[in-house]
């Protein structure tokens, strides 16, 4: 066993080597353009065929609703604009909540400045958008409403299925972006009113770079990239075949594996929170109990600023891998976390949030050794920078 533990999997993941094993042709011998008309581009043209259908199974969708791109964001940003261009109504109202994901903020930004008005959704202590507030938000001219299924930091999960229902009797679109909740929890589009849905392969142990958003049939959109025509004129250029290959393994393992892996999860998750929480009194769990995530725990450090960051590089000595935020804040240093500030975290308490994300391959073992090897290093740690942190 390696010493080291990696306990950031909301950030990435690592490759499955089942999925590392199922691109490996797509490097070497199976190198066809998937436009060409002959062998080399039927090898490759069925490869892709066969992950779109993995990918729609995932969800229950049909593999034509499929639209492969290079990463979540670019999910999120052909979802947003591509929805809003397709109407081509003059007046476009658009619903969002103030914890998403950057790459759905900054493109609701970007929206705004092409005259989209856009109403961002407060949401409560753990988390939660209140399906009262998207009622009253909704206007005339409201299109689209975009509320992701799982926050990135704090683990919640959105009521999506109520949200999508009460935008749907309003006649708008509801996207989710599911780059977090995606092979983690349960998600059906033919039962769960969801029209656009993106998502991310190496949230999941799969490749970085490669994505998909879900367009439910009769839904239209632009596209943001022009060129060849692939992916029905929607996303051109030439397919990452390697990389698709290996979103489509990463799809059929997760639809097989999920439960038994998120019961899994979520028995080492509730052994971290409360372990955690009690010998370390000072820390508290952030996001809501038990609508979170199966393996995300996120952990608030009362009233010690600069003290989450601190005990995220002591861990890193110790080759233990967390975080104090979401990846993409990281070059922020210790700027409060506009998630948390929504949450109605006061600045101080908005920069001491610690992140610990369980995947497939932690152990209960890696679980147990954190646990005794946290308390050592906050307890190291006290002298220095507080003397409120009681290690037990
Ligand atoms: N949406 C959420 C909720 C995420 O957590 C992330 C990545 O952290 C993204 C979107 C972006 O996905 P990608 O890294 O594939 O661009």
């Amino acid at each position: 066993m390696s010493d080291r533990i990696y306990f950031d999997n909301s950030a990435t993941t690592p490759l499955d080597p089942r999925v590392t094993k199922a691109m490996e042709p797509y490097f070497a011998g199976i190198f066809g353009n998937p436009s060409s008309l002959h062998w080399a581009g039927r090898e490759a043209r069925a490869a892709i065929d066969q992950a779109r259908q993995q990918v729609a199974d995932l969800f229950n969708a049909h593999p034509k609703e499929i639209i492969f791109t290079a990463s979540g964001t670019e999910s999120d940003n052909l979802a947003l604009i591509g929805v809003i261009e397709g109407l081509g109504q003059r007046e476009n109202h658009l619903i969002t909540s103030a914890i998403e994901h950057p790459a759905i903020l900054e493109t609701t930004r970007y929206l705004e400045r092409q005259g989209v008005e856009v109403t961002y959704l407060d949401v409560d202590g753990d988390g939660l958008v209140d399906p009262n507030d998207l009622q009253k938000a909704l206007r005339p001219t409201t299109r689209l409403v975009s509320i992701m299924a799982a926050n990135n930091v704090v683990g919640t999960l959105q009521p999506i299925t109520e949200l999508a229902r009460i935008t749907h009797e309003h006649g708008a679109l509801f996207h989710t972006d599911a780059v977090q909740a995606v092979g983690k929890i349960p998600l059906n589009v033919k039962t769960q009113p969801i029209d656009l849905l993106s998502l991310s392969a190496h949230k999941l142990h799969g490749p970085k770079g490669v994505g998909a958003l879900y367009v439910r049939s009769g839904v239209s959109i632009k596209p943001l990239v022009h060129g060849g025509g692939q992916e029905r004129g929607l996303r051109s250029a030439t397919e990452n075949v390697a990389g698709l290959v290996g979103l489509g393994q990463t799809a059929e393992i997760a639809r097989a594996e999920m439960s038994d892996e998120a019961s899994r999860l979520v028995q080492l998750r509730d052994q971290l929170i409360e372990t955690i929480t009690t010998i370390l009194p000072n820390t508290y769990l952030i996001g809501h109990r038990y609508r979170r995530l199966p393996g995300h725990v996120c952990l608030g450090l009362a009233g010690q600023e600069g003290e989450a960051i601190k005990l995220l590089l002591a861990l890193d000595e110790a080759g233990i891998a967390i975080s104090t935020g979401s990846a993409c804040s990281a070059h922020q240093g210790s700027e409060p976390s506009y998630i948390l500030r929504a949450m109605g975290f006061d600045l101080i308490r908005a920069r001491g949030s610690l992140r610990i994300t369980l995947g497939r391959f932690n152990t209960a073992a890696e679980v147990d050794r954190f646990l005794i090897v946290l308390p050592q290093i906050a307890a190291d740690l006290r002298p220095i920078t507080s003397r409120h942190f009681v290690a037990a």
